[in-house]
């Protein structure tokens, strides 16, 4: 099994502005914020890197809105050396974001090459048509129901067997 290494791209964040809020400010450095997406309360503390700029960036008018429109998290913010993106909160931040992996299983051909990265129970992403083609018409359709941060281990099986017919290995991840 694959461990899953999340390279803080922020792509997942970038739309999290309206389920990740802050319900009040304790000082420069802590906050108490909500996760809306499983209604949990949690203590976020910011990296002593991001601290002046997000307390200056925080209003509770923002925070109030409850407009559905996607916005970034307040904590999605730009490394200090301009190369990507950042959590300002990694440490702390909620379980939803703990448990979140941007893909569940990872493929290889028969030489060992990554060759497709399974998004959802449902969609993979690979450049090899080979792949795809197998994926669509014999994968794509399985039923799964895939516990909070996990994998249905009858759903991981069935894939890596059916994937194992056609010379590849799924190789799901933790
Ligand atoms: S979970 Fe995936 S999309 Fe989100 S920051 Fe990590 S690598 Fe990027
Ligand atoms: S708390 Fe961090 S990981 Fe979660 S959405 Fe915000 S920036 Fe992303």
């Amino acid at each position: 099994m694959a461990v899953f290494a999340c390279n803080r791209c922020g792509k997942c964040c970038v739309s999290l502005g309206p389920h990740i809020t802050i319900e009040r400010q304790l000082n420069d450095r802590d906050y108490y914020c909500r996760c809306k997406i499983d209604n949990a309360l949690f203590l976020a503390q910011v990296d002593p890197a991001y601290r002046e700029e997000i307390a200056d960036t925080f209003t509770p008018e923002d925070q109030d809105r409850s407009s559905p429109e996607k916005r970034p998290c307040i904590f999605l913010r730009k490394k200090p050396d301009g190369d990507g993106t950042a959590c300002a909160i990694y440490p702390t931040r909620p379980v939803v974001c703990r448990d979140f992996r941007c893909y569940r299983m990872l493929v290889y051909d028969n030489r060992g090459h990554l060759s497709g990265k399974v998004i959802g129970a449902g969609e993979i992403s690979t450049p090899d048509e080979a792949l795809a083609q197998v994926w669509k018409e014999q994968i794509a359709s399985i039923p799964h129901v895939h516990p909070p941060g996990g994998n249905d281990p009858i759903w991981v099986r069935k894939v890596a067997g059916l994937l194992a017919i056609h010379g590849y290995r799924g190789d799901a991840v933790e």
